[in-house]
């Protein structure tokens, strides 16, 4: 005979030999037996089965009586089921209603039945019953208005839209850092910004010493600047060129492109207002190539700039 599949607890039962009613558990060929007095545990649940069916009345009546004499008060009835909640609530298995919500929640902080889900989803991103309750009113007078709800996305735009609206101290730093961000993006990636900053801040030095000074184009810059194949002109260096004056503005040099050549940081902070021949002459990089070539260069744009002003 085919055994009910009880679960063996190895604390209380064990297998051992089939019982008188043949009681085979799980097709082992063995009974499922109590440690305790080694009676077969589905011999015995039927047994007491059965004195259940045949004393029904009479349980029921020692039932009763025991609670009579055992009285649980409603108040204490609660208590004890506070405290089962609270300790579930420790465990973290606090008894939730549907949609997972807190058990009670929506009558509790008013909120109609049919918000549940909505609900739910907006206190599963970790919001309070004051901020849940201000997104509905909100929902609401939308679905009023344009009659659908609006995405998360939408709702998020409205709201940052509000709030720029209320803030608007808050709106201007924002976008100043924003600016800010962005030229500074804009700095590192266009190299005719940079020319034209680097030209600036130049021939303000210029103008502060009494030149006149005109603005150089970042075209006529590149330009230059590819005459040396876009390489440090004493050095021969690649990267970033800086703007070197091969007469120092300090030392009256003009700024002009007659006066202009690429240089690297380096050449460019170590040359500073010292002469570019005595200079360049003490490097240990120097080339009478490259040195030929700087002052060619720089010769004839002279000329033109001059054979131009006087023609
Ligand atoms: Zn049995
Ligand atoms: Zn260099």
């Amino acid at each position: 005979m085919m055994g009910k599949a009880y679960t063996l607890d190895e604390r209380k039962h064990h297998l051992a030999h089939l019982c008188a009613q043949g009681h085979d558990w799980n097709n082992t060929g063995k009974s499922l037996r109590y440690l305790s007095n080694g009676k077969c545990v589905q011999c015995q649940k039927e047994r007491s089965s059965r004195h259940y069916q045949r004393n029904r009345e009479l349980v029921i009546a020692r039932t009763r009586e025991w609670q009579r004499q055992n009285p649980i008060t409603s108040a204490e009835n609660v208590a004890r089921v506070n405290a089962y909640r609270q300790k579930q609530k420790e465990q973290g298995t606090y008894v939730r209603s549907r949609y997972g919500l807190p058990y009670g929640f929506l009558s509790e902080n008013d909120i109609p039945a049919n918000y549940a889900s909505r609900v739910a989803e907006l206190l599963g991103r970790g919001m309070n019953v004051h901020e849940i309750k201000d997104i509905l009113d909100f929902e609401s007078k939308y679905l009023e208005k344009i009659g659908y709800s609006l995405t998360v996305a939408q709702l998020v735009h409205e709201e940052q839209k509000r709030y720029w609206r209320e803030n608007p101290e808050a709106r201007r730093l924002h976008e100043s850092k924003q600016n800010k961000h962005r030229l500074r993006l804009r700095y590192m990636t266009d190299e005719s910004l940079r020319l034209y900053n680097r030209e600036k801040s130049k021939r303000r030095k210029a103008q502060n010493r009494g030149q006149i000074a005109v603005a150089i184009p970042a075209s006529a810059l590149r330009r230059r600047f590819n005459e040396f194949g876009n390489c440090c002109a004493y050095c021969g260096n690649r990267g970033f060129m800086q703007i070197e004056h091969v007469i120092a503005i300090c030392n009256d040099g003009l700024h002009d492109i007659s006066n202009i050549v690429p240089a690297c940081l380096r050449c460019n902070y170590s040359k500073g207002r010292k002469d570019m021949e005595d200079w360049y002459r003490s490097q240990a990089f120097f080339c009478q190539a490259r040195l030929d070539a700087i002052q060619r260069i720089t010769a004839i744009s002279a000329d033109t700039q001059l054979s131009l002003a006087v023609g």
